[in-house]
């Protein structure tokens, strides 16, 4: 789960690390009212949760509340890589000297935190870590240990910091892995983090990602979700405790377990088609969620066949069965039903689906061919 800017700024703010004063609005009037309370030039920022809103022309500075408000009425008509743009921050302009980065994210690689800086921030970080890897400067933190002062230190001295922000770099430092840890984050950044002119030291744009997994221990974070940014399939499922990822080709598969869906993935792809989706129905899901599952999978308008393949270990194919039944009572796919059953109760499942009319693959590589061979016949 991604939060937005003025989200992130909000947590940065409660740990110390200072941001430009600011609102957020959701109307072009209140951004001019926002502006005329802050006294100031002011930068009219879109809310979206992608990157490169700056190139996007998303991050526009105004002179005057007049301005403001009708930057924002421009702003809030875009859409950035495909996300509508239904809020803007509105913030004091800053007179940027140097711009920095400061991020912590997980390095996969060695299985820890990483701490990441680089004296040259801004729009082009990512043109900089791919052309010039040598000017982003990563310090893993040790989990047991956290993050050391001398590793806060030697980040100050390789960025060229001024000594007069040491302190103040030590603090923001702090606060991000305080963030970190205590919201169970994949990433917290700020960039830019500046120097301005008046001798600040502040974030000017912040991101933090939240680990899906851990937030069950966050539900007053849970708010915080924008279903504005996301795929109302993804948004529906999420209710029936499902996993569903929206992929861009027309094979809708329902599978149990991660394992299994994913190599039902590569099965398609072998036969010469793709994936509309992933979909792990989970262990031992009961008839209903099945049903559920399947109504989203035939609600994706892209779908062109469905393959299910089940392999019944906690899963009861029976409930499995159940649940098909169940959902085509409601509607009636015009497409092809593959459907693969195996393991637990399967000669039950199988029954059922027998009496239901619905024919049973034998094996996955059959059913995997036919899911396939049925898309390019429709
Ligand atoms: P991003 O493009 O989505 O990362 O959005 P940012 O919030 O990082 O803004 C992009 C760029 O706009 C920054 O790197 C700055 O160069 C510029 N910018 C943002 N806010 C201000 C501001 O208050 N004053 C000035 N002068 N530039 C700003
Ligand atoms: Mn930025």
């Amino acid at each position: 789960m991604k939060l937005h800017e003025y989200q992130s700024k909000q947590i940065f703010s409660k740990f110390g690390i200072p941001v430009p004063r600011g609102r957020v609005a959701s109307s072009s009037a209140s951004v001019k009212q926002i502006a005329e309370e802050l006294g100031s030039k002011v930068v009219v920022k879109a809310q979206v949760l992608s990157v490169g809103r700056g190139k996007a022309g998303g991050v526009r500075l105004a002179d005057t509340p007049e301005t403001a408000e009708t930057l924002a009425t421009q702003i809030m008509g875009m859409t950035i890589n495909n996300l509508p743009v239904y809020k803007v921050l509105v913030d004091e302009a800053i007179n940027i000297q140097k711009e920095l980065y400061l991020g912590i994210a997980i390095d996969r690689v060695n299985s820890l935190p990483v701490i990441i800086a680089s004296a040259q921030g801004g729009i082009d970080i990512e043109e900089i870590a791919q052309n010039s890897p040598e000017k982003i400067i990563k310090i893993n933190i040790p989990l047991l240990l956290g993050l050391r002062e001398y590793q806060i230190r030697s980040l100050a001295l390789t960025t060229d910091l001024p000594k007069n922000y040491w302190r103040l770099f030590m603090a923001i430092a702090n606060g991000l892995w305080q963030i970190f840890k205590q919201y169970d984050a994949t990433l917290v950044e700020i960039n830019p983090l500046v120097i301005s002119g008046d001798s600040r030291l502040l974030a000017l744009d912040g991101k933090i990602e939240l680990d899906d997994n851990a937030l069950f221990r966050h539900p007053d974070l849970v708010e915080l979700r924008d279903l504005d940014m996301e795929d109302p399939i993804e948004i529906e499922a999420r209710k029936y405790g499902l996993t569903y990822i929206r992929m861009n080709g027309d094979v809708g598969c329902m599978v149990n377990g991660a394992g299994l869906a994913m190599t039902t993935m590569d099965m398609i792809q072998l036969f010469g088609s793709e994936p509309a989706n992933f979909l792990d129905i989970g262990g031992g899901a009961g008839a209903e969620k099945v049903a559920a599952a399947f109504r989203l999978i035939l609600s994706d308008s892209k779908v062109k066949s469905v393959l299910i393949n089940i392999f019944g270990g906690i899963t009861r194919c029976d409930e499995v069965a159940k649940g098909i039944i169940k959902a085509l009572d409601k509607i009636k796919p015009q497409i092809p039903i593959i459907l693969r059953l195996e393991g637990n109760n399967a000669k039950e499942g199988h029954e059922l689906l027998a009496r239901a009319k619905l024919n049973v693959v034998d094996s996955f590589n059959e059913a995997a061919k036919l899911a396939v061979e049925s898309v390019h016949k429709a």
